[in-house]
């Protein structure tokens, strides 16, 4: 069996203890083994911050542009490859991995092509200068400075490609070297792609390493310029959040978790509207088997839809073939591990309390191709609770698979907005309507509790992606039980890894230094 090993300090290492075995979650058959034990994490660390760094950061944005086009270009060519991984290590169907390593590659290029527009600076102006003495003698200017430490990268399993692309992209960018840590059961893929960059020589040294298996005392040799970066489970980012050494010398932690994300249909709408929400609905429901943290997990329906609804989307769903993902005619794989299957069976008996089944046999279903009892399935599930007021359940369990729940509301958009905010905060909300005013209500009520909203109308409803799509120009992230970070957005995306300082000084001196010369009141 092959035996994975992480890429630190510029070399390739394996640990001496007990290796964790990666499955197949179609066969269960075993694929690799990774162990870490005995790394020297603050080592390798150290070589980031003093090799990958200092070359970083003499780089402009446009040679980190470069670096960035040259890692998606090494990964495009691996693609086949880096598919046929994702089906079997991650229970992908072809669609589902081509989602997650084509939104790596393309993360990367979006990148690179911003890093083209920033040109042959180093460092971010943020804003205007801002006059504090007489006639602009003194000024004062904000800058954003690469901080000088590592930008740490601990991912969640569904996403092992996009994961550590979206991430990277980001913090390389902004002159800040990499250790990117994939969730163990899903690895293969992210070991794959830092096995390629590293054949392909596109890295320097320092510039991206990889820990492949249990973080081990990773965080306890953080430092005070080291950024974290966590996508996983709430009670996972609580801990990394509240770690001693975290706490200790302030390090910054992005967090994304666990998101109870809505579609929210608005009352009399167009037909094209309608039919966007159900074809998003499906998409949402099926792709990956629902293991994406923007999945639709609630859906909000004026009272008098709720039976239309679900008998149009149940139409749909019939055509969601589960099964073995290798297979051409499969639609929905196997969920990644026992355990996420145990944990979603788990769920959908915590939401069945104050929900009932409309579609689906709230199981593991009958996939084909597979063995009776073999594999890590869970049927696609579309769940009616009639009272969300009291349905707490719903509201506060991510189940992680393919299921949803579905939901009258009283067609005002305070009312589906206070059914929404019940989630606590989440990554994203879709809002299907045509009443233009309805919509600016929605959006208002809505925002303060999301880091994205989808507004699907007649006009665009053809073109209208599904919510669940994150785009690298757009932000990723939600408050609350989101986790309150913020990734990607563009130049956005470039904060959590830069620091910003106030520079006030002689206003013409500074406005050589930072190439902008005109005060702000
Ligand atoms: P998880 O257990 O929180 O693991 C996420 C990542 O954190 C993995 O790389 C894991 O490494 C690492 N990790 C765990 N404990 C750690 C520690 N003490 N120190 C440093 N790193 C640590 O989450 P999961 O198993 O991937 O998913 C569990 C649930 O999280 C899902 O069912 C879902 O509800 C939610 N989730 C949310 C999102 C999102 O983006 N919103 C994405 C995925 C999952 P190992 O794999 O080596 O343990």
């Amino acid at each position: 069996m092959q035996a994975l090993s992480s890429h630190l300090s510029g070399r390739w290492q394996s640990g001496s203890g007990k290796p964790a075995t990666l499955f197949n979650p179609t066969t269960d058959a075993p694929l690799a083994t990774c162990d870490t034990q005995g790394l020297d994490l603050g080592a390798a660390l150290d070589f980031a911050r003093t090799h990958g760094g200092p070359t970083l950061r003499a780089m402009t944005f446009a040679e980190r542009g470069d670096l960035l086009a040259a890692m998606s270009k090494a990964i495009h060519a691996q693609r086949e490859a880096l598919i046929e991984l994702a089906v079997a290590n991650g229970g992908n169907t072809r669609g589902d991995a081509k989602f997650d390593i084509d939104g790596c590659i393309g993360t990367l290029m979006a990148y690179a092509e911003l890093g083209k527009s920033l040109g042959d600076r180093r460092f971010l102006n943020e804003g205007s200068p801002v006059d504090i003495g007489r006639g602009g003698r003194v000024q004062g200017h904000h800058l954003r400075a690469p901080r000088r430490g590592v930008a740490v990268h601990i991912n969640a399993f569904n996403f092992p490609a996009w994961g550590l692309g979206e991430k990277a992209a980001c913090a390389l960018l902004a002159g800040v070297p990499v250790l990117t840590k994939p969730a163990t059961s899903t690895a293969l893929v992210a070991w794959r792609i830092v096995e390629v960059l590293v054949e392909a020589g596109v890295c320097p040294p320092g510039v991206l390493s990889l820990l492949c298996g249990g973080a081990g005392d990773l965080l306890d040799h953080l430092g005070p310029q080291d950024v974290l970066a966590f996508t996983g489970s709430a009670d996972t980012g609580a801990r990394l959040r509240g770690h001693k050494r975290v706490l200790e010398v302030g390090v910054p932690v992005n967090v994304e978790a666990d998101s109870l994300n809505s579609a929210v249909l608005a009352p009399e709408v167009d037909d094209a509207t309608y039919d966007a929400l159900i074809r998003h609905l499906h998409t949402e429901i099926t792709q990956k088997a629902g293991q994406k943290c923007t999945a639709t997990r609630r859906i909000f329906v004026p009272a008098d839809r709720v039976d239309e609804v679900i008998a149009d989307l149940s139409e749909r769903l019939r055509g969601a073939v589960l099964g073995d993902p290798a297979r051409d005619d499969v639609h929905v794989g196997p969920l990644a591990t026992r355990d996420q299957q145990r944990a979603a069976l788990e769920g959908i008996a915590a939401l069945r309390a104050v929900a009932r089944p409309v579609f689906g046999d709230a199981g593991t279903g009958a996939p084909v191709g597979v063995e009776p009892g073999v594999g890590c399935f869970v049927a696609p599930l579309l769940l009616r609770a009639d009272d969300p007021a009291r349905a707490d359940v719903v509201h506060r369990l991510e189940v992680f698979g393919p299921v949803s729940t579905i939901m009258p509301y009283d067609g005002t958009a305070t009312g589906a907005a206070a059914l929404v905010a019940r989630g606590e905060g989440s990554l994203v909300a879709s809002i299907y309507g045509d009443d233009r005013k309805w919509l600016e209500e929605a959006v208002l009520e809505l925002a303060p509790w999301h880091g994205r909203l989808t507004l699907t109308d007649a006009k665009m409803a053809e073109k209208a992606m599904a919510p669940g799509m994150v785009l690298p120009l757009l932000n990723h992230g939600g408050p609350g039980r989101a986790g309150g970070g913020s990734e990607l957005g563009g130049v956005r995306g470039l904060e959590p890894y830069t620091q910003r300082c106030a520079v006030q000084g002689n206003g013409p001196l500074l406005s050589r230094f930072f190439g902008v010369t005109t005060p702000e009141g």
